[in-house]
């Protein structure tokens, strides 16, 4: 039987857009759609994944074009203009570039916690559907990964595929796993599918969202000098949050002895030091506490500390805004007023 591929694009596919993070599984999610519908859904289907730098926390974007078994494709050309995008993580929206293209009609599939609206959503067509899910709280009660539960949204969000043959594919992808492996993922799929929300009311655009320019800025006649930084300390305005895949690390200070290890491995320069005097009249260095906003949760602070001053916990919402020691904290309030 031909599937048939309802609302397609002029060039006659249905095209799926995953925009995330690296370290979230994007590319397995989108492998997994592609291979349940050309697999088990007499669909044509083609995927491929674009990374930035090779490195976790970099942005990743997964993209799925299908269509029916007698229509070939034969592009491989990102996805500009999207019937549907599905956000691995709330702060992505944040960024434009998300929702680029989306159409009037599209549909927003977004992980976020309970009650998270973010203002991104705004940029949204007020026609878009828009699905939240808590994919973070699901994949850690069902010790699977949030790309099975989004994947279970999509497949019950969009009728063109089949949910249970999406189901059937993601068990394939981990039968060489242990059996627990298999179940744990199976479990978050389905919840993933059954406990979704619609948002409604969030999105204030009329008609399409336009589609952002993907040109470099700079070709290789334009850049400037190799070696330069035009605009040096530009990194401070850095927010690599979104980079953290549910974990944080937390400093107890009591079990600190200041030792500087972790601070040594840290390759964002996120742990915060105050200089005081000791009873000898000595200069010494205490450890503070950690700026979130760098940090990107690799945990290498975790793993060297030797007194465990250092731990992983959970990121519950406000959890790093609460315990933030701020490295700028002129940078920090110069936008705190420009946001007041
Ligand atoms: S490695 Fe542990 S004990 Fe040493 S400064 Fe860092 S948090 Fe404190
Ligand atoms: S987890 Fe620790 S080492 Fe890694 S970026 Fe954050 S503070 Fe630095």
């Amino acid at each position: 039987m031909t599937r048939e591929v309802s609302s397609p694009n002029g060039a006659g596919f249905f095209e799926i857009r995953f925009e995330s993070i690296g370290g979230l599984g994007a590319h397995v999610a989108g492998k997994i759609i592609a291979a349940a519908a050309v697999l088990r859904m007499n669909m044509n289907g083609s995927h491929f994944s674009s990374y930035g730098s090779e490195k976790k926390g970099s942005v990743v974007r997964s993209f799925i074009r299908l269509a029916p078994a007698d229509k070939a494709i034969r592009t491989s050309a990102p996805i500009e203009e999207p019937d549907v995008v599905v956000v691995f993580h709330s702060g992505l929206l944040a960024h434009p570039a998300t929702i680029s293209g989306m159409k009037a009609d599209g549909i927003l599939i977004y992980a976020g916690h309970e009650e998270d609206i973010p203002e991104g959503l705004s940029n949204l067509p007020k026609t878009a559907k828009i699905i939240r899910v808590d994919a973070q709280r699901i994949a850690f009660e069902e010790k699977s990964r949030e790309n099975a539960v989004l994947i279970g949204t999509l497949a019950e969000a969009i009728s063109l595929l089949d949910r249970q043959a999406v189901l059937d594919a993601l068990d394939a992808t981990f039968a060489d796993k242990s059996k627990k492996v298999v179940a744990a993922n199976a479990r978050a799929f389905n919840r993933g599918a059954e406990e979704i929300e619609i948002v409604e009311g969030a999105g204030q655009l009329d008609g399409d969202v336009p589609t952002m320019q993907s040109n470099p800025v700079w070709g290789y006649k334009s850049a400037p000098i190799g070696g330069v930084l035009p605009t040096p300390g530009n990194t401070a305005h850095n927010d690599l949050h979104t980079s953290r895949t549910g974990w944080m690390p937390v400093l107890n200070r009591d079990d600190c002895i200041d030792c500087g290890m972790c601070d040594m491995v840290c390759p964002d320069l996120c742990l915060v030091w105050s200089t005081h005097t000791n009873e000898d009249g000595k200069p010494i260095v205490k450890l503070d506490g950690i700026d979130y906003q760098y940090c990107k949760g690799c945990m290498r602070c975790v793993e060297t500390c030797s007194t465990r001053a250092m731990t992983r916990e959970a990121e519950t919402p406000g959890l790093a805004d609460s315990l933030r020691v701020p490295l700028f904290p002129d940078l920090t309030k110069a936008a705190g007023d420009k946001h007041a």
